[in-house]
């Protein structure tokens, strides 16, 4: 377990920015994260995973990082209609939605394309096409930084919401998590969610309507690909804001001078606002902040344009939120964790 001095980060974040760790480890064997707390005690130890949802404001990073690579996909359960799998922290998210799909084992097919690595998944508890991670995760293994405490909880404990978890809360970088455990179903007790219009438009047209696990991920791979930029392409990472959810009232309100607001149903009292309908309306797409810009297909991702630093992505960001506050009274909260000066002390 080397620590590496000053190299660069910008194959290890998804915006590309060049910013320089002082202090860099990869950790491979599980063995490692105790070393590591042993040694450097786990308070000043930043997590990183694929880099495909964070802000690197800063042009030199002090703290130490730890890159999670450590690999393997168990499983721990079976029976006639599911199979439970652990998977290590460091396995490429893609690539395990993957190994499921290729196995016949269904739940994530519809999660595929996104980037990042297992350990980050629970974080936000990512989603997309109608899927969260919440729907199959039944159990998460994390070190607690501050005791070196190895903990396995279930589904409950980690407080899931939309793009939110306790790991974004209570324990924000309290924890490094190690391992998840995922309930996957088996042929023939599969329950496809294919509620999204695209998708079901999309099996129509490209796969005669014929639903399996294989022909959903191919679906998803493809619409994903004809509206996302490419990060190894244009640096992005993915949706920057999350979509705002409010009240009715506040919707109709917004209603009243703006009649055509794209919005979905959350419950009977809340609605999630399309916070990429927002931008476009103010004609955000066309804002620059030095190399910074806004995706000219969807308006919710912030991209690096042309070498943009941290601070131009963050001042870019904080123009959006402070215009869409201004008109629509509502605020944009990021999706993406924003690891500027205050962030990496507080750890
Ligand atoms: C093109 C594109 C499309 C995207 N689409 C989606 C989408 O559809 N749905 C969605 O939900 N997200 C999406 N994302 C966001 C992103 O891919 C996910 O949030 C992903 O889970 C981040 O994984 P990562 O390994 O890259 O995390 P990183 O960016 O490395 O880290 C993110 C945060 O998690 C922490 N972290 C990472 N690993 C660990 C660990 N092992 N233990 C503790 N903390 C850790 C980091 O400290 C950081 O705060 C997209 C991103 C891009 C670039």
């Amino acid at each position: 377990m080397k620590i590496n001095q000053f190299i660069s980060l910008k194959n290890y974040n998804s915006f590309q920015l060049n910013a320089q760790s002082h202090h860099f480890v990869e950790l491979h064997e599980r063995s490692d994260f105790k070393k590591l707390l042993d040694k450097h005690g786990g308070q000043s130890i930043f997590t990183l995973g694929g880099g495909s949802n964070i802000l690197l404001v800063e042009k030199e990073i002090s703290v130490l990082i730890a890159h999670i690579n450590t690999k393997g996909i168990q499983t721990v359960n079976e029976s006639d209609r599911n199979v439970q799998v652990k998977i290590e922290a460091g396995e490429i998210w893609d690539d395990v939605v993957q190994w499921t799909v290729e196995r016949g084992y269904g739940g994530i097919e519809n999660l595929t394309l996104i980037p990042g690595k297992i350990g980050a998944a629970p974080i936000q508890n990512i989603g997309a096409y109608g899927v969260e991670l919440k729907d199959t995760l039944i159990a998460c293994e994390f070190i607690d930084k501050s005791t070196g405490e190895l903990r396995e909880v279930d589904n409950a404990f980690c407080q899931f919401g939309y793009r939110d978890s306790i790991f974004k809360n209570e324990l924000r970088n309290k924890v490094i998590i190690t391992a998840i455990t995922l309930n996957l179903s088996k042929d023939g007790f599969h329950q496809y969610n294919t509620s999204y219009g695209a998708i079901s438009n999309h099996l129509l047209e490209n796969f005669s309507n014929e639903i399996n696990l294989t022909t959903i991920r191919e679906t998803v791979r493809q619409i994903r690909t004809s509206k996302l930029p490419d990060p190894k392409i244009i640096g992005n990472s993915g949706s920057f804001f999350k979509n705002p959810i409010v009240s009715q009232q506040q919707l109709k309100h917004i209603q009243e001078q703006f009649p055509d607001v794209v919005h979905f149903p959350v419950d009977k009292d809340k609605v999630k606002i399309a916070a990429g309908w927002m931008i476009e309306k103010l004609d955000g797409k066309k804002w620059t902040v030095g190399g910074a810009g806004v995706h000219h297909k969807q308006a919710l991702v912030l991209i690096n344009k042309k070498n943009a630093t941290g601070m131009d992505l963050l001042e870019l960001s904080k123009r959006i939120q402070s215009n869409v506050f201004e008109h629509f009274g509502v605020h944009l909260e990021t999706e993406v964790n924003i690891i500027d000066h205050k962030y990496t002390c507080q750890l």
